[in-house]
């Protein structure tokens, strides 16, 4: 009777589990669906959907294996170790390793996908507040704003990457930082920019910019409109003869 009950809890569990993933699933395809109808885009509803569902594919096996088991490390710590409540921090570590798997196709309104030479090249900090700020960009651009910024940076890349991930120690600080620092909350501070960190690395992982060219570090590190968008085409093409 005992094992029954436990095998419906899981069964349910996993069930809700689904659920969530299906809903999560719709709302980030409508999402960059209305975005990109939003800023006229040519990109094909075939091509969002594919990958839509790629990202997804690895963000539920990447949160499966590697997210929910330090998830359940961290608690462990936290809780026994420096005495604290890990459940305030433990929800915004899975937002934010949600939001990272999509962070770098957020400003890809911002990209001059053609590189010409015509546009000025943006000042640095204009470059990655694009990226750090993602979501207020967005905004603008949904409420009929259209700034003139236009950068040759994708963001597809280990420097942003590592941008991004100092900039959630930041954050992580001003959330859970308080002064002096107690030890009990450097975990917590720390804890963000690990799921930034995975959630940025597994979209890089998808979009095949590290993995097999993880040796070409220069590429890796500083990846480029040009190399992007031989990466991107050839993606394209690989889609396109699997679906013949
Ligand atoms: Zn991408």
């Amino acid at each position: 009777m005992e094992v029954l009950s436990i095998k419906i809890f899981f069964k349910t569990i996993h069930r809700m589990a689904i659920c969530v993933n299906v809903a999560l699933h719709e709302l980030v395809l409508n999402f960059f669906k209305s975005l990109n109808r939003t800023v006229k885009s040519k990109l094909r509803v075939w091509y969002m959907k594919n990958e839509t569902s790629e990202h997804f594919h690895s963000l539920t096996k990447v949160f499966k294996w590697l997210v929910l088991p330090f998830s359940l490390f961290y608690a462990c710590t936290v809780f026994y170790y420096f005495g604290r409540n890990p459940l305030n921090s433990l929800f915004w570590g899975i937002l934010i390793f949600l939001y990272s798997n999509f962070l770098p196709d957020l400003p890809s309104s911002y990209i001059n996908r053609k590189n010409n030479s015509e546009t000025e090249p943006l000042q640095w900090y204009k470059k990655y507040t694009l990226l750090l700020l993602a979501p207020i960009f967005v905004w603008l651009l949904f409420s009929g704003i259209r700034l003139k910024w236009k950068t040759t940076e994708t963001f597809h890349n280990f420097k942003s990457l590592a941008i991004y991930t100092v900039f959630l120690v930041v954050f992580g600080f001003f959330i859970f930082g308080d002064c002096p620092i107690s030890m009990g909350n450097i975990p917590k501070i720390l804890s963000l920019p690990i799921y930034g960190f995975i959630g940025y690395m597994t979209h890089l992982k998808v979009d095949k910019i590290w993995g097999k060219s993880i040796f070409n570090l220069p590429l890796v590190l500083k990846l480029r409109v040009d190399e992007f968008n031989k990466i991107v085409t050839k993606t394209l093409r690989q889609d396109k003869q699997r679906r013949k």
